[in-house]
């Protein structure tokens, strides 16, 4: 690699890590990307071989780079003109092409400023990141990017009938055509998976469960205009907020409301104090959820039919213990309704309840908290951090040569999922280091 002034190590090369190096790349700062998972650029979210696995967020909003909007719908004009529709959803797939595309772009035009590294970061010392493997990076900056992990176990147990992590190759390999599936959690991997099981030939039925019982909301057919929101909607208690929002409903829609919020997301939860952030979480996370990461008409069009022909259905309550013998599983679960109900039963339970983010355990992070060098935010989101992604330190102090971007940096920004966030958040990591 050439010599370079400074060197930047990223920890995570999904689509935050290898989004960041092209910029750094552009901007003069040389990289190490160290990844440990799927192809350099995809991540989980974008490994799919499925391209009935769509976007979630219209091609026109997936641009991966910050002002520059029409980045991803230009390349799908050149490289994919069928699919270069800025309002539609196009495939996951397609989306990892695009990303790295533009990786290999960047690293082309500036050679030697990414090193490609694989390996899992398992440790950080002064001035180095260390590897499974032995291996030392010396690096003077380091970017934690380390994106989705896999879910916790909700069914307290792993291998034969529970699939514990259903992104895994292969995880729905074993599923015959007519078995009976449990899903635990009713957000966007359940969605995921029943793409997967219908795509490869699954006729059975299907129970999902989660603490509410809500599934993600439709994007509508055309892209919906913000709403106007009212000062009351944006200051203030947060009950007061959600009445403001609620009241503009009428005349905007609740997908104008969610347009209007998405923007400042970020700015209102930097300005929130802890009681505000804390009540947002126990109340309001999972409503927020389901209406602001909505799928794609067709794929929702898709679980309607399931849930009208009984193939799928969806029910509220809170896990119980499971167990599991050589054909099935057995889930004791309290309705939310209340009252007892006999156990779930299926052949298959798969675990869809998302990434357990959880830095107090993770090994690259759980020193760093030890130490004193990191905290974690006082909800336990995750590494508390200042507004450009710097790590504090016990005393509050932020940490010039240290950042989380990406996912888990959601402590600092709560959005910081998809596309159209992170790529602000690379700016913000950008402008720090350079
Ligand atoms: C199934 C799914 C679908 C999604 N769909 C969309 C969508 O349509 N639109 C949208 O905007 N967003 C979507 N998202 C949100 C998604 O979070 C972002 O779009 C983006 O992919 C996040 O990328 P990331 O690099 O931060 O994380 P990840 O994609 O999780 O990548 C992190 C990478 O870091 C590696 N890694 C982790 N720890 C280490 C370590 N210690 N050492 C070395 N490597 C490590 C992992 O193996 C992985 O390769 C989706 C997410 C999921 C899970």
């Amino acid at each position: 690699m050439a010599e370079a002034a400074y060197r930047v190590a990223i920890v995570g090369g999904g689509f935050s890590g290898a989004m960041l190096a092209a910029r750094l790349a552009e901007t003069g700062i040389a990289s190490v990307l160290i990844n440990d998972g799927a192809e350099i650029g995809l991540g989980v979210a974008y490994s799919t071989a499925f391209e009935g696995h769509l976007l979630n967020v219209r091609s026109g909003r997936m641009s991966a780079v910050e002002g520059r909007p029409d980045d991803f719908v230009a390349w799908l004009r050149t490289n994919r003109p069928a699919l270069a529709d800025p309002i539609d959803f196009a495939p996951r797939k397609v989306y990892g092409d695009y990303v790295r595309d533009r990786l290999a772009t960047v690293e082309a035009a500036f050679p030697g400023r990414i090193q490609r590294v694989p390996g899992r970061a398992v440790a950080m010392g002064d001035g180095a990141v260390q590897l499974t493997d032995g291996c030392t990076i010396p690096a003077d900056a380091v970017v934690l990017a380390t994106g989705n992990p896999a879910p916790a176990t909700a069914s307290g147990e792993v291998g034969g009938r529970v699939i514990g992590d259903p992104w895994a190759v292969g995880a729905l390999d074993r599923i015959e055509p007519d078995d009976s599936i449990l899903i635990i959690g009713t957000g966007l991997t359940m969605v995921d998976m029943i793409q997967s099981l219908l795509a490869q030939g699954w006729k059975g039925r299907a129970t999902a469960l989660s603490r509410r019982g809500l599934l993600p909301r439709a994007h509508a057919a055309t892209p919906d205009l913000p709403a106007d929101l009212p000062a009351e909607a944006l200051t203030g208690p947060v009950s007061n907020r959600l009445a403001a929002a609620r009241s503009t409903i009428c005349a905007s829609g609740w997908r104008g409301v969610m347009e209007a919020y998405r923007p400042i997301t970020a700015d209102l939860w930097a300005a929130a104090d802890v009681d505000q952030r804390a009540r947002m979480v126990r109340h309001l996370r999972p409503w927020w959820d389901v209406h602001r990461h909505r799928i794609a008409p067709r794929i929702a069009e898709t679980l309607t039919g399931l849930v009208a022909s009984r193939r799928l259905r969806v029910v509220a309550g809170r896990l119980g213990v499971v167990e599991t013998d050589r054909d099935g599983v057995w889930a004791g679960w309290s309705p939310r309704a209340g009252g007892a109900q006999p156990p779930l039963t299926a052949n298959w339970l798969i675990d869809c309840t998302g990434p357990a983010h959880s830095p107090a355990t993770d090994p690259l992070t759980a020193p760093l908290l030890a130490s004193g060098r990191a905290r974690l935010d006082p909800l336990g989101l995750g590494l508390d951090l200042d507004a450009s992604g710097r790590v504090l330190d016990a005393r509050g102090v932020a940490d010039p040569r240290l950042f989380v971007l990406g996912p888990p940096a959601r402590a600092a920004f709560w959005e910081t999922i998809a596309v159209p966030d992170i790529r602000k958040r690379i700016e913000g990591v950008v402008a720090a280091l350079t």
